[in-house]
């Protein structure tokens, strides 16, 4: 198809909508099943007699390529201004010139708008992160080819074939010199990278080499998709839109992966893997809902061995996000024509897919456990016998205790877990508060360490300038007041982001910690060895000694970037010691690694190597992401587990 775009003589040539039975949308223009043309959004277009031959002809390669077109019978280009008035010329070459000048603009793609602009033009970049209000969240870029990405990023040879397979995710690739802006991705050891996947990209990326390609959306909301939507995005931030007549019944945001030591992991599971099922080996009696958590989310819809997962959803505190939630999950029901009989959902009251389950009617409904869902979620990709032992590190969540876990060693089954150990219970002043500000966290880690008198010490009160301030917060803590408490080790590496990198405040989730692993990626050599107390008889895993490690070598003056990747040493020598205790202890040989926090590919590839040594058959995610776009797939097999009465792997 390329090869004919790029032919002048081709009746196709420059067409942005070619493409064969190999290549071109699917899902995204899917309405309904069977796939067939007038099912599709391309029912619109009457095929011309060209296309028409070709699509009927059993010996052509577009033998039945449903979104078959051409310039005289497809969707087309246009370009519009700001005010929505259409600009002359070759919208192709109109916008490219656009964005060489330093121009905005929204970009209809497969699932959604892009927003883009030169990733070489600082200040357009700069501009985009303003109008989005996105501070630091770092941005995709897409290359023109593999050997432009090869010039700004380090990539291996799985990251490589990732990149360039036929679902063309986006794949987090290590920073190679500082030869594009930093505001693309600030305080970051990575780019999000990804190749054109359509033939519009092609032509768009043939004369700029590197674009800025981030998803349409303002913060918390869904992708753009339609062109309503897209009014509200022109007037606010794109000066201009490179749209087309062709319309998107779903939307669906570009996959992530990232690759620790040659393992593909997956960040987002979205473009190119959806609607494609996961098989599970055991097959469920009934069909199963489960409707994940409240980040991240996606639902999962199962029948007998196969389970349905939805593309990402974003966040769902939005309205905007919970309509197209619901709106997902009616089209997903009716397409796959799955009445489920039960529901599986979180066990936190107040997410939106807890209410929900509630509301759809559904009986069963079965409450989930957060860290239980995300340890089956992996045994149920690798079909693992029960039990195994579920590393599970994320941010919090809601635990039968009525606290908020996140540091947790379980031995899960497919229907129960046991709580093996944990990290030790701090109080999260403030709570949510806590989670955007690190320093509430710093100076809780530093409470445990130093008790009350905590602030007496010269060197930590410096730390905390606002005495105002630490002051309440001690207060919260010592009297327990709003204050829940948590074994979040996310909230540990925000401790750590704020003594090391000094992050008070983040933007955006993980920012303290993603900052911290790319401090550590400057380091020659860590400054010294830390290590977490453990209590084995009630499995409370203390990090203050990690804490001291941090402060007295930061006293020493020791190179910051050296206390980070100790740190990170430190995190990753706790877990195998642990695993290595509770597989003796409880004869399980298998450990499955879950929660937002293993993407962090520094921890990951320290704990790989380290895995190797000990006898313990360990597993990481490879088909839906560690975060809590994994959950509904775990909740789903908890269920699932429970209603048929038992799984044996
Ligand atoms: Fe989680």
């Amino acid at each position: 198809c390329l090869a004919e775009m790029r032919d002048p003589d081709d009746r196709r040539f420059r067409y942005p909508f070619i493409n064969c039975t190999n290549c071109g949308p699917r899902f995204t223009i899917i309405r309904g099943l069977p796939y067939d043309r007038h099912l599709t959004t391309m029912d619109e277009f009457a095929m011309d007699s060209y296309c028409g031959s070709q699509y009927r002809d059993p010996m052509d390669r577009r033998f039945h390529a449903e979104p078959i077109s051409c310039p005289e019978c497809g969707p087309s280009l246009e370009l519009i201004d700001s005010r929505g008035d259409r600009i002359g010329g070759d919208p192709v070459k109109e916008t490219v010139r656009l964005i060489t000048g330093g121009a905005i603009a929204a970009v209809k793609g497969l699932g959604g708008y892009h927003l883009s602009c030169l990733a070489t033009d600082e200040e357009a970049v700069q501009k985009l992160r303003d109008r989005k209000k996105r501070p630091a969240k770092p941005f995709a870029l897409m290359f023109r080819d593999m050997e432009t990405i090869r010039r700004y990023c380090l990539a291996g040879q799985e990251e490589e074939s990732l990149l360039q397979s036929p679902r063309a995710p986006i794949v987090l690739l290590k920073k190679k010199g500082n030869s594009l802006p930093d505001n693309i991705a600030p305080r970051n050891g990575y780019l999000g990278a990804f190749l054109p996947y359509t033939p519009l990209h092609h032509l768009l990326l043939e004369d700029t080499g590197v674009l800025v390609m981030t998803s349409a959306n303002f913060t918390d909301e869904p992708l753009i998709s339609t062109e309503r939507e897209l009014q509200g995005i022109l007037r606010v931030i794109a000066d201009i839109a490179l749209t087309n007549n062709r319309k998107i019944a779903h939307k669906c945001d570009d996959s992530i992966f990232f690759v620790p030591g040659g393992i593909s992991i997956p960040v987002r599971r979205a473009r190119g893997y959806v609607p494609e099922p996961v098989n599970v080996s055991a097959p469920c009696p009934l069909p199963v809902l489960a409707l994940g958590g409240q980040e991240k989310g996606t639902f999962a819809l199962s029948r007998k061995d196969q389970v349905f997962i939805s593309s990402h959803m974003g966040d769902l505190g939005d309205i905007r996000s919970q309509q197209n939630f619901r709106y997902e999950l009616a089209r997903f029901r009716e397409l796959l024509e799955i009445e489920p009989e039960a529901v599986a959902c979180d066990m936190h009251p107040d997410y939106f897919t807890t209410r929900l389950a509630l509301e759809l009617g559904i009986e069963p409904v079965v409450r989930v456990q957060h860290h239980h869902a995300h340890a089956v979620s992996v045994m149920a990709e690798y079909g693992l016998k029960e039990p195994a032992i579920g590393v599970i590190f994320d941010g919090t969540g809601y635990g039968p205790d009525g606290n908020l876990w996140g540091g947790e060693f379980l031995l899960a089954g497919y229907r129960d877990f046991e709580r093996l150990a944990h990290i030790k219970n701090l109080p999260l002043p403030g709570g949510e508060m806590a989670v955007n500000q690190p320093w509430r966290m710093a100076l809780m880690h530093l409470w445990n360490l130093h008790g009350d008198e905590v602030l007496e010490k010269q060197s930590i009160s410096n730390l905390f300038p606002d005495s105002k301030k630490t002051g309440i917060i001690l207060d919260m803590a010592e009297r327990g007041v709003n204050a829940i408490p948590t074994s979040s080790i996310g909230r540990l590496f925000d401790a750590a982001a704020y003594l090391l990198c000094g992050i008070g405040e983040v933007s955006f989730e993980a920012e303290a910690a993603i900052a911290l692993e790319a401090l550590a990626l400057k380091a020659d050599k860590p400054a010294g060895e830390y290590a977490v107390s453990i209590d084995w008889n009630s499995g409370i895993i203390d990090p203050a000694p990690v804490v001291a490690g941090i402060m007295s070598d930061l006293e020493r003056r020791a190179d910051s970037a050296r206390i980070a990747l100790s740190f990170h040493i430190s995190m990753a020598e706790m877990v195998i010691e642990v695993i290595s205790e509770l597989s003796r202890k409880h004869c399980c040989g298998d450990a499955v690694f879950s929660g937002g926090v293993f993407q962090n590919r520094l921890l990951c590839e320290l704990l790989l190597e380290r895995i190797e040594k000990i006898d313990i058959e360990c597993y990481f995610h490879r088909a839906v992401p560690p975060n809590d776009g994994g959950v509904s797939l775990g909740q789903q097999q908890v269920a699932a587990a429970r209603i048929s009465g038992g799984i044996d792997g």
